[in-house]
């Protein structure tokens, strides 16, 4: 797909790209709610189901507004192709099932969705696809793990909740060295603040239910990469399994980009100053920030990304009782597991998002009893540590 304006900066492409005015002369994006298009003729109709003429047939294929947001992403992640799904977790799986068969192997990071880690384990492992867990950060960890049949390299950067990154120009060498396949979950730091494939990743996986919506109210995903990746093989399983964007979902999205920059800005700046203030509290025993001078790979986060993301996460003193208590004690926060929302959210990861994990499988993803992950919103600063001060 290229684009009119994929020769301008970002700021500009995130509000312009992809757009192709009707004869109404409309300003703003239509939104085309219909199921299927007519043809002119049945010759036309016929050429168009053969391929012969491009253009729309039916919504499952393809929706001139869903187009628009795929060409606007795809221009803002530096991707040739980028295509819409119905979720993040459809288009994880979308890619997964167009470019693995039976019998590959996938070694991805360990502090992944956990859904994801379902995905994985349960569903896919269910066709032969059998996935291996590394740690992050570690280089050597994801080397060993490749083996013959390895197809896919999977990362999510930073890591949630605990912000650990890993280096994607390192990670993209060593898959180009053993002919595997990189995808990244930019879900976190959308294209405003990281662009994976730039570094030398792949494919780029998002649930634009996250920052791309921006305040929480329509579910999707995309699948960002080459056209003979997602075009073809990604897009082939969409256009028949049928995870399908709605119309209505891509115009939301659609406007969620056109603000995406500034959000993101707005939303490291309250992360900034809500972890370092959280450094500052006595009932406070860690901070994870990838802004903090403190984060042990803050230099690898200002190389890879423009900004450090919205999420924090602390440990307190204290465990589940304390953790509880601050959690209760907030009278604005929303208490949801949910992110990448205006709406600040807070969550007790050891007794939600990773409370299906074992003992053992929690304290190995270094997830403890007293660690609060905070998706800061954009509120007044002054509210937000107010907020959490109440219960500390
Ligand atoms: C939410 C999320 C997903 C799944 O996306 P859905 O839109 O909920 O299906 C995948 N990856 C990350 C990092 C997420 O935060």
């Amino acid at each position: 797909m290229t684009d009119e304006f994929d020769e301008f900066e970002f700021a500009t492409r995130a509000v312009r790209a992809g757009q192709r005015r009707t004869a109404e002369g409309e300003h703003s994006e239509p939104i085309f709610p219909t199921s299927s298009f007519v043809f002119g003729s049945a010759a036309e109709a016929a050429a168009r189901f053969s391929g012969e003429q491009p253009g729309n047939i039916y919504s499952r294929f393809t929706n001139p507004t869903v187009s628009t947001f795929e060409q606007r992403l795809a221009s803002m992640e530096g991707a040739e192709r980028c295509v819409a799904t119905a979720s993040g977790m459809s288009a994880i799986l979308a890619t997964c099932i167009g470019l693995l068969e039976s019998g590959d192997h996938i070694v991805s990071s360990r502090s992944i969705f956990g859904t994801t880690t379902i995905l994985f384990n349960t569903w896919l492992a269910k066709l032969g696809i059998e996935t291996t867990f590394v740690e992050l950060s570690d280089l050597d960890g994801w080397a060993q793990a490749i083996r013959p049949n390895t197809r896919l390299l999977f990362a999510e950067t930073p890591s949630n909740p605990l912000t650990e990154l890993v280096d994607i120009a390192a990670l993209a060498e060593l898959a180009r060295a053993k002919g595997v396949l990189l995808a990244v979950d930019n879900c976190f730091c959308t294209p405003a603040l990281q662009q994976p494939l730039a570094l030398g990743a792949d494919i780029v996986i998002h649930s634009a239910t996250k920052y791309i919506d921006g305040q929480g109210r329509c579910m999707g995903g995309a699948v960002c990469g080459s056209e003979e990746l997602v075009g073809d093989k990604v897009y082939g399983f969409l256009r028949t399994a049928g995870p399908t964007l709605s119309a209505f979902n891509a115009w939301v999205f659609l406007k969620g980009l056109e603000t995406l920059a500034i959000r993101m800005q707005a939303h490291c700046n309250n992360a900034q100053q809500l972890a370092e203030w959280l450094e500052q509290q006595p009932a406070v025993k860690k901070v994870y920030y990838p802004g903090l001078q403190s984060h042990p790979q803050h230099a690898l986060a200002k190389q890879q990304q423009s900004g450090f993301g919205g999420i924090v996460s602390f440990e307190l003193n204290g465990g589940k009782a304390e953790g509880w208590k601050l959690i209760d004690a907030t009278r604005m926060l929303s208490i949801t597991a949910n992110l990448g929302d205006a709406k600040t959210t807070i969550t007790h990861p050891a007794t939600t998002t990773h409370g299906r994990l074992s003992d053992e499988e929690r304290a190995r993803a270094g997830i403890s009893d007293g660690l609060i992950r905070v998706a800061v919103g954009l509120e007044a600063i002054e509210d937000i540590k107010a907020d959490l001060a109440r219960g500390m």
